[in-house]
């Protein structure tokens, strides 16, 4: 059968109560957007058997292919298995196969099977079950009088290696759509501004799509193709994506499908054979953190000094007491101080400094406004500072985020350019 919308129904009294956050609606969703099948409805129910039934007869009606999440546990609060089978009139049978598989896994940690696990391995008549390689319970996958019901386990380290190994690949041959998308990475150029000189090209885009998504220090053009194979998407958003780079935000682009920044930052370094150092207050270690995210950063990121106090600039840095008495520790005379001060600290070819008011309160001491961040650059032939002007409203945390982001980014253009 060809499959061409779906439902995702998710069960569990803790997401309803929103002690857990549903990450598998979101998982389910963007892999079911690949495969060119419509999610048109998702749900949430509790752990309660006569509500889980009605939500799944309701969404049988419109939808060819139902995915359920949660309940297949061996508890008395695991109901999704028994009630999928009586909502589809299926009797459960015993699969001898699986019963053995739970009492293996049981054996190779060394405790003995509980009886109510035994219930894991019975599955609806004519069911598929599919292997968990993390936990004891199997999914279930059935094709039944013109629907597809899948059901998985709740935790996403168990639901995810499942749905990518056994369930996607079954899905793939029962849909004739793939979804092929892109995303252009802009940096310099504005939402609105980019909007203007694409406009004509966004709103007559059907087949492929192109839509910008604001991101907190970029801006992606998703480009997005609804095709009968790969190859065939993969041509359709090239051309796509060829108008753009022709257009006059081709000159922005800085990535197409670009890894996370600091990524970027790490590898460009590698490429040229260059050592990086970073002085953070504001972001208190967060863009040492990113760098050190990357396996392998080592070879080129020498490490970093959090100095949030004046006494510390001074002390680590070798900022001057008169330049921060003169300018305030939120200056560009202060951020090129530190930048210039941990490169020759830790003998790299290259350092980056960030110093701004994060807020919420301004600081009396600095005078300068909350989001008013800047950056340092120093290398052995130049050293100099880039202003960052983040809206005041913004909270703390958005603040930093940017400010990290930015640096990061300032890295990648120094980079680039020498
Ligand atoms: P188990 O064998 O662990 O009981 P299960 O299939 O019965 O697995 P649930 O009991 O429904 O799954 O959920 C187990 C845990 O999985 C939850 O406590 C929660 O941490 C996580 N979980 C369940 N559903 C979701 C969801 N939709 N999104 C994210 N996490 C979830
Ligand atoms: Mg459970």
């Amino acid at each position: 059968m060809k499959i061409k919308n779906a439902e995702i129904l998710c069960v569990g009294t803790e997401l309803l109560l929103g002690e857990v956050i549903n990450t598998n609606v979101a998982y389910l969703g963007r892999a079911l957007a690949r495969l060119g099948i419509s999610v048109y409805h998702t749900s949430v129910v509790g752990d309660n058997s006569d509500r889980l039934s009605i939500a799944i007869k309701g969404a049988l009606e419109h939808a060819d292919l139902l995915i359920l999440t949660g309940g297949l546990g061996p508890t008395y609060d695991d109901l999704t298995k028994e009630t999928v089978a009586s909502a589809l009139g299926l009797p459960m049978v015993r699969d001898e196969k699986i019963l053995s598989e739970i009492e293996g896994y049981f054996t190779s940690i060394g405790l003995p099977m509980p009886e109510n696990n035994a219930k894991q391995a019975d599955i609806p008549e004519g069911a598929i079950a599919l292997p968990n390689k993390l936990g004891t319970a199997p999914g279930i996958f059935i094709e039944h009088n013109g629907h597809v019901v899948v059901l998985l386990p709740g935790p996403p380290a168990e639901l995810h290696p499942m749905f990518d190994e056994s369930v996607f690949p079954r899905l793939r041959e029962m849909s004739d759509k793939i979804l092929v998308s892109h995303n252009i990475h802009i940096m310099g150029m504005g939402e609105s501004a980019i909007e203007e000189v694409l406009f004509d090209l966004m709103k007559n885009s059907q087949n492929p799509t192109l839509a910008p998504y604001a991101k907190e220090s970029e801006v992606r053009l998703r480009v997005s193709a609804l095709a009968r194979s790969e190859e065939e998407g993969e041509k359709m958003c090239s051309e796509m994506i060829e108008k753009v780079k022709n257009s006059p935000v081709g000159k922005h682009i800085y990535a197409l499908d670009a890894e996370r920044i600091e990524k970027l930052v790490v590898a460009k370094l590698k490429e040229k054979g260059l050592t990086l150092a970073v002085a953070e207050s504001c972001t208190g270690g967060y863009i040492g953190k990113l760098l050190t995210d990357i396996p392998g950063a080592s070879a080129a990121f020498a490490g970093g000094f959090i100095t949030y106090s004046n006494e510390a600039k001074i002390n680590l840095l070798g900022v001057s007491p008169e330049t921060l008495q003169k300018h305030s520790a939120v200056s560009p005379e202060t951020a090129m101080e530190m930048a210039r001060g941990a490169r020759e600290r830790l003998g790299t070819d290259l350092a980056a400094s960030v110093t701004g008011e994060a807020g919420p309160n301004p600081d009396p001491q600095t005078g300068k406004p909350v989001g008013t961040v800047f950056l340092g650059i120093s290398s052995a032939q130049e050293t100099y500072s880039v202003q960052v002007k983040i809206p005041p409203q913004r909270n703390r945390d958005y603040i930093r985020n940017v400010a990290t982001n930015r640096a990061l980014r300032e890295i990648l253009i120094f980079l680039n350019e020498i």
